[in-house]
């Protein structure tokens, strides 16, 4: 029978459909080709893209004058077609509109094009969360509301182009999902997520541990597979986070995206980090794109989901 599941903490449901229960392989689609000529993210190809306002080398951080940084490990450039910009026109008197001030950024986490988080060496992954803190604080002193940080992969994930990258998108405003878990968190005697964190260890849920670190498959999934990672600990944002904790984030991250991949043959996915800059518990999500989105979800909010939790985490628990 299906389940309609309450979110934690939130007035938020999903249908847990088991009836329609699928196997890992009734997900899997063939591979994207993944075309490299021309790519505007491989070295060599710095020219096609706007100045790096941030350009990550072994000897520093540099910004693009008129010839473009060579010999980079990631490189952050201003998005092409930015949804927010710093000098935002005066938006329209009609009904209500606030400037689009913020910014819009990709960063290009590795030089390599045919490489992935999930096959990134542990290295490679905590000099990518690096990068994000480094980004997430820069637009926070620019006097940005919230720092939105994620990763589309595979063009069913919204990703216009094959090359590793994630999108960084600063807004003037706190967006209406985190304002909604602000205001429930606000009327509740201690923190959920450390609740969550400490109940679902010893869950059918978890699917690994990894240092101060949790990985698993949340109670009210909106997607099948989906996974949240997050610390025991009370930590607001990246930027809280000790070298010891990140290089454990770096480790659980590839893990989780590895796990996935390995059981779902490369899928396309997002991944979001929720962070705020204080009275927050820092949580990344990651979301498989291998559900459509229709009438249902959007006439209601309800996200039905044919892949029980406690199965996914099991099946992602032993895949390697
Ligand atoms: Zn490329
Ligand atoms: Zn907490």
């Amino acid at each position: 029978m299906p389940e309609l599941r309450r979110h934690y903490f939130l007035e938020e449901y999903c249908v847990i459909a088991k009836e329609r229960a699928r196997r890992p392989t009734d997900f899997i689609r063939p591979r994207e080709a993944r075309a490299s000529k021309e790519c505007p993210f491989c070295p060599g190809n710095e020219e096609m893209t706007p100045k790096a306002v941030a350009v990550y080398r072994d000897d520093g951080v540099f910004v693009d004058g008129e010839t473009r940084i060579r010999g980079w490990w990631a490189r952050c450039i201003p998005n092409m077609y930015p949804a927010m910009v710093p000098g935002p026109d005066a938006p329209t008197s009609e009904w209500m509109a606030i400037p689009a001030r913020g910014g819009h950024e990709v960063i290009i986490e590795s030089p390599d094009h045919d490489s992935s988080p999930a096959n990134f060496d542990d290295e490679m992954v905590a000099r990518m969360i690096s990068v994000y803190a480094d980004r997430y604080r820069y637009h926070t002193e620019q006097g940005s509301s919230y720092v939105s940080i994620f990763k589309n992969w595979g063009r069913e994930a919204g990703a216009s182009l094959s090359h590793t990258h994630t999108q960084l998108i600063a807004l003037p405003l706190i967006p209406p999902l985190l304002m909604r878990e602000i205001f429930a968190i606000s009327s509740m005697p201690a923190c959920p997520y450390c609740n969550i964190a400490e109940r679902e260890a010893s869950s059918g849920r978890v699917i690994f541990r990894e240092g101060e670190w949790i990985c698993i498959a949340p109670f009210c999934s909106q997607a099948p597979y989906e996974m949240w990672i997050l610390p025991f600990r009370h930590i607001s944002n990246l930027l809280e986070i000790e070298e010891s904790m990140r290089s454990d984030l770096a480790r659980a991250l590839k893990e989780a995206l590895r796990r996935l991949s390995a059981l779902l043959n490369d899928p396309p996915y997002n991944y979001m980090l929720f962070q705020m800059s204080s009275n927050y518990h820092l949580n990344i999500r990651i979301q498989p794109a291998i559900t459509r989105i229709a009438g249902f979800e959007k006439n209601t909010g309800i996200y039905i989901n044919p892949v029980p939790p406690e199965q996914a985490a099991s099946e992602l628990r032993s895949v390697l």
